[in-house]
């Protein structure tokens, strides 16, 4: 039986993408698919009063399963509650991939999708992106589209080089589209090999002034935000982890851009190495454990500071609630 997310109490991301458009501070878009990471997620929104977009991909999706990431939602929406806390909480997809699972997310409570049609010519792009649109706002479900390809592996999403958003696509591809935001390629890209060594880690912000100038207020998307913090990756390599060479996007830079249009950043990759490393060094220092609450209780402890450092430090969306 379809549901719809209003049903169970969740919101689209129509007006909180208004609101942080207009207070210059970006929505954090957390991706999750296990109980420890919703928890943390809710957790730290709720002690920060922010907003959050729960991401889920379709790899996610297989991995949990679609029913009972539904009644994780609902369950979220409700353990929000009992923090004390009523947030506005967004179900999205994260790189849907077919108008099928678009639609099959929609029927199954999800209140925004992304269709990625990044990877097809410009005229296929908009043709697939219109025909999700079109599906999803009967149902007043948000739709995000991208433009420009993202460099870097995340689950079934991989692209060997940058291909730099055109900002003279954007106009046209939002217009006739009708999509309610974009994700657009500036430098940033999936996973935590963003950067070769060396190299000076820096996101084209001036593609992004050119792209706001041509589409003026309109709510504008960051993927592969992760920063890769140097204290988590030597804590996963000093505990028997070899994650060589690892860089992402500074912060100050992603403070940056959430001034902007900029009002939903990505962070997964960070998520997962703030729980590898707690996970890792438990095992490492505690050898005879063998109950998972006692390691996967320290990740989720790790997962939530980093939670409430991004909200407060990197997307000042503390307080918007
Ligand atoms: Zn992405």
């Amino acid at each position: 039986m379809p549901v719809s997310y209003k049903d169970i109490g969740l919101v689209s991301s129509k007006e909180l993408f208004a609101k942080a458009v207009k207070g210059g501070y970006a929505i954090p878009a957390y991706n999750f698919n296990n109980m420890e990471q919703l928890q943390a997620i809710i957790m730290a929104c709720v002690e920060t009063s922010s907003p959050v977009i729960l991401q889920v991909s379709s790899g996610a999706r297989k991995y949990a399963n679609a029913t009972l990431l539904r009644y994780m939602a609902e369950g979220a929406v409700e353990y929000a509650k009992e923090l004390g806390g009523s947030i506005p909480i967004v179900l999205h997809l994260d790189h849907g991939d077919t108008y099928e699972l678009c639609v099959s997310c929609i029927e199954s409570g999800f209140a925004s999708v992304m269709i990625d049609g990044s990877h097809h010519s410009f005229e296929e792009n908009v043709a697939l992106t219109k025909k999700v649109v079109e599906y999803a706002h009967k149902y007043d479900v948000t739709v995000e589209g991208e433009l420009g390809i993202l460099a870097g592996i995340e689950d079934e999403v991989k692209a060997k080089e940058h291909v730099y958003t055109k900002p003279e696509e954007v106009e046209d591809f939002v217009t006739k589209t009708g999509v309610d935001s974009l994700a657009i390629a500036i430098g940033t890209s999936h996973g935590a090999y963003k950067f070769k060594p060396g190299t000076n880690p820096e996101i084209r912000l001036d593609i992004l002034h050119e792209i706001e100038k041509r589409i003026p207020g309109f709510p504008i998307v960051l993927h592969g935000s992760s920063s890769v913090p140097p204290e988590l990756v030597k804590i996963i390599n000093d505990n028997g982890g070899k994650l060589e060479d690892a860089i992402g996007i500074p912060e100050e830079q992603l403070r940056e851009a959430a001034k902007s249009a900029v009002c939903k950043i990505n962070i997964d990759s960070d998520g997962r190495l703030a729980m590898t490393a707690a996970i890792r060094k438990v095992l490492n220092e505690k050898p005879a454990e063998f109950d998972p609450r006692k390691y996967l209780g320290p990740a989720r402890e790790a997962l939530r500071e980093l939670y409430k450092h991004k909200i407060i430090n990197v997307l000042g969306s503390n307080g918007k609630a």
